[in-house]
């Protein structure tokens, strides 16, 4: 008994001495809740595609190809990163998904990964096909920067960017999808990219959202990238709700679901309303993060009333 509680004592002093070094490069990935700052970064990324369209007169005329590309912009995993570090913090905002251009493209040529993503439970199988070239479609996405805001030193647009020399690589999970355009790896790259470049310093602490389960290929990937430049990262995923999810919802994982389904309604009114031939053209961007009345939204509404204030939210970018 002696011996044990000596054992005990010595293992709670390591612990309490252990360096903060042994914590870093740790990832801790948890459900969570986030739907205010999510719908804010799919509001910036729906924007761009909201003033990309007015380059692609052909693209409106077809009612069709519209719905397709709402059904698109609903589906596509958002990922919001906060990323502190001894220099100061960014926020990294991304999206799965091809460049704006290799979007519109495939929808209208209607191959597979048209296909709109409605009723998935991870990110992954919000991922694309292999028809488009990934180099190919890295220059498409940089020239798109036009489309949203600039960034500044607290907001970033999480990049397409190559995966050549970076430890941030999609992997092939065996579940038939490419995990190359995962949100998650555009916002790590991203990261990396401007660790690189000295825009912001490693050793940092990472807090972050993501709209979906992270998949194998991309858990994967942000542990090579936290072992590589010392970063803690904790990141909250929101589980999509079934058609069981409780009125009044109690556990975490509830609460996680009951979160994804506001942020579904708040995306679904945001992308009606912005992906509308009627409201294309001379567009301005919304600034990073997103506009504040969307917190308003969700702190005041249930469901119900979330609903019924879809004209209100509507008419936020005149
Ligand atoms: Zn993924």
């Amino acid at each position: 008994m002696k011996h044990a509680l000596t054992i005990f004592r010595v293992s709670l002093l390591t612990v309490v001495l252990l360096p903060h070094a042994l914590w870093a490069g740790v990832v801790n990935i948890e459900p969570g809740a986030a739907s205010a700052k999510l719908a804010k970064t799919a509001q910036v990324h729906t924007t761009a595609f909201q003033i990309a369209l007015a380059d692609h007169p052909e693209f409106l005329k077809s009612g069709k190809q519209m719905r397709k590309l709402r059904a698109k912009l609903r589906g596509q995993t958002i990922a919001r990163v906060e990323y502190m570090h001894p220099g100061g913090t960014r926020v990294y905002h991304g999206r799965s998904g091809h460049s704006i251009r290799s979007t519109l493209a495939s929808l209208k040529s209607g191959n597979r990964s048209s296909r709109p993503s409605e009723g998935t439970t991870t990110s992954g199988s919000d991922s694309e096909t292999s028809l488009v070239d990934l180099s190919d479609d890295v220059a498409a996405d940089a020239a798109e920067q036009v489309y949203y805001p600039e960034n500044t030193r607290e907001d970033a647009r999480a990049r397409l960017l190559p995966e050549e020399e970076s430890v941030v690589q999609a992997r092939d999970i065996g579940d038939g999808h490419v995990h190359a355009w995962d949100a998650e790896i555009k916002v790590f790259r991203t990261i990396e990219n401007d660790i690189r470049t000295g825009v912001v310093l490693p050793g940092g602490k990472i807090t972050g959202y993501v709209s979906k389960t992270i998949c194998a290929s991309c858990r994967a990937a942000i542990e090579e990238f936290a072992g590589e430049f010392d970063v803690t990262v904790d990141l909250y995923e929101m589980i999509e709700a079934g058609k069981d999810l409780p009125r009044t919802p109690t556990t975490v994982i509830e609460k996680s679901q009951a979160s994804s389904r506001h942020l579904a309604k708040a995306r679904k009114i945001d992308v009606d309303h912005r992906i509308d031939p009627q409201r294309i053209g001379n567009r301005r961007h919304v600034s990073w993060p997103g506009e504040a009345r969307i917190d308003a939204f969700f702190l005041e509404e249930s469901a119900q009333r979330a609903t019924e204030d879809a004209g209100e939210l509507a008419a936020c970018d005149r």
